[in-house]
């Protein structure tokens, strides 16, 4: 199993750990570390300044990325630290792709009866 680095955002520390599902307690205050996605470079905690703007958009974009999959944002976005675009698809159109779709199947099967009879 890989590890992952968890940060306590209270003490400024870091520490890497094997991946799991749920959340590390810090050993120094005992609050959740949160995971941190495998692909970012988390600034050195000393290093006050890039620590701080690293976390601001990290969390905002975890924020918007829970935002998205509960449907509150109508439009597609991209994450600049986590390099993730999220395009977005209204339920309207993707009804209609389906519904495209199983009219050009039933075009191709009866195509395909039309071929063999
Ligand atoms: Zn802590």
């Amino acid at each position: 199993m890989s590890n992952r680095t968890f940060a306590c955002l209270h003490c400024r520390k870091l520490q890497r750990k094997p991946a799991v599902t749920h959340g590390i307690p810090c050993p120094h205050c005992g609050r959740e570390c949160i995971c941190v996605h495998w692909k970012l470079h988390v600034p050195a905690p000393r290093k006050k300044r890039k620590w701080d703007k690293f976390w601001q958009q990290y969390l905002l974009e975890l924020r918007l990325i829970e935002q998205f999959r509960a449907g509150l944002i109508r439009h597609s976005m991209y994450l600049p630290l986590l390099n993730q675009f999220w395009p977005y698809v209204p339920k309207e159109a993707l009804r209609k792709s389906e519904r495209n779709s199983d009219r050009q199947w039933r075009r191709a099967k009866l195509a395909g009866r039309r071929t063999l009879s």
